[in-house]
């Protein structure tokens, strides 16, 4: 296997591996490890370019460090992509190689699951390396989903109480972009609070489950940001909130479990001059990460994960009030408390 490190200003490491035997063409980059070894999951995608898996891969992996700061498990921040694509190039051969990727580096970074990787293929990893984790064992971690969910209404909870004064989510109004996996989850957990729901999809199936299930309205994707609702929850795919979505959003909160919610770093700002409440997505999402880690630690159960889960709900309100004081973004606020950990830590090592 073919081994180049490449210089990366600020990130501790970035390494390329490439192999024609297998056809593994990866990246992995460590961020920063002041906090632990680090942790983040590995991303399948045919990158039409190195330069564009370089620029995911490193900013993916300091949103890790960030995420795993403030989920308050004592991990770093790390990700690795695969250039292929997940549903014709994914190969044993492929997956073992990049086990072996990952053990090269010696425990400095433990992979997961992320996009266009499943809990089987990660399995194919662990063959090659013990720095793989989110396997379900019995009893223990695996799928993610339900945990993030979780998360996800913990965080509308707090935002509901911090800027609407509300003690309780009954009749409250969520509009969910992407049933899925989590959207789903999140959906049924809402409809037993009591909340009321709306729901888009590109799926028509998730859909028409949504409205069987849970009464859901249903909206087209490109209207659910416009739905008049209290809280807009993506649940999909990055960037719905983005220069030519934004000024279309009603809810006065965004609050939902999809990664890079913000299209740019500028609409963190914008948000805020709408005086909408934004819960940073990396804050809200956490609790799959949270799971995994304690996984590695070998310290998983149920207890402690759901103890931990509805932490982040006081995590949220902690930004929400710190954002108020100062005036600042939310999205700021949290950088700035997750980079306070790390430089705590960095002292007192
Ligand atoms: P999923 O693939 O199960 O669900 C995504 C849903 O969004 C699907 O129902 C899909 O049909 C729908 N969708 C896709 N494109 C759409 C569009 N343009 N408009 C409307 N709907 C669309 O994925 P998931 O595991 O539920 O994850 C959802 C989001 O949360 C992703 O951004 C993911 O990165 C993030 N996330 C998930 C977890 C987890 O534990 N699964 C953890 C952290 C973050």
């Amino acid at each position: 296997m073919k081994t180049r490190a490449l210089p990366v200003e600020r990130w501790q490491r970035v390494v390329h591996f490439e192999e024609p035997e297998s056809g593994l063409n990866a990246l992995i980059a460590v961020h920063d490890t002041t906090l632990g070894p680090a942790c983040g999951g590995c991303r399948i995608r045919p990158y039409a370019t190195l330069e564009a898996a370089l620029d995911d891969v490193t900013r993916l992996s300091r949103g890790m460090t960030y995420k795993n700061a403030l989920g308050a498990i004592p991990f770093g921040g790390g990700k690795a992509v695969i250039i292929a694509d997940p549903r014709t190039d994914k190969s044993e051969a492929l997956l073992r190689a990049f086990g072996r990727a990952v053990d090269s580096l010696g425990g400095l970074y433990y992979t997961a699951e992320d996009s266009g990787v499943t809990e089987h293929d990660l399995a194919i990893v662990r063959k090659e390396t013990k720095y793989a984790a989110g396997l379900a064992k019995a009893g223990h971690g695996g799928n993610p989903s339900p945990f993030t969910a979780r998360g996800v209404f913990r965080g509308i909870e707090a935002a509901g109480r911090f800027k609407l004064g509300r003690d309780d989510l009954a009749g409250l109004r969520v509009a969910i972009l992407g049933a899925g996996a989590v959207g789903m989850a999140l959906a049924e957990m809402l409809h037993d609070a009591g909340a009321r729901l709306v729901v888009a999809d590109v799926n028509d199936a998730a859909v028409s489950e949504a409205v069987r299930r849970f009464g859901a309205d249903v909206v087209a994707p490109a209207d659910c940001i416009a739905a008049d609702v209290d809280v807009f929850a993506p649940c999909a795919l990055g960037g719905a909130i983005n220069a030519e979505t934004i000024g279309r959003l009603k809810a006065p909160i965004v609050a939902g479990a999809a990664n890079n919610q913000l299209a740019a770093p500028e609409m963190d700002a914008a948000l805020k001059a709408r005086g909408v409440l934004y819960a940073p997505d990396y804050v809200i999402n956490a609790a799959g990460v949270i799971s995994v880690g304690l996984e590695i630690l070998e310290r998983w159960n149920a207890a402690d994960l759901t103890a931990r889960i509805d932490r982040i709900g006081a995590t949220l309100t902690a930004i929400f009030e710190r954002s108020a004081r100062e005036n600042l973004p939310t999205g700021e606020i949290a950088d700035a408390m997750a980079m306070d950990i790390i430089a705590k830590a960095q002292k007192a090592a």
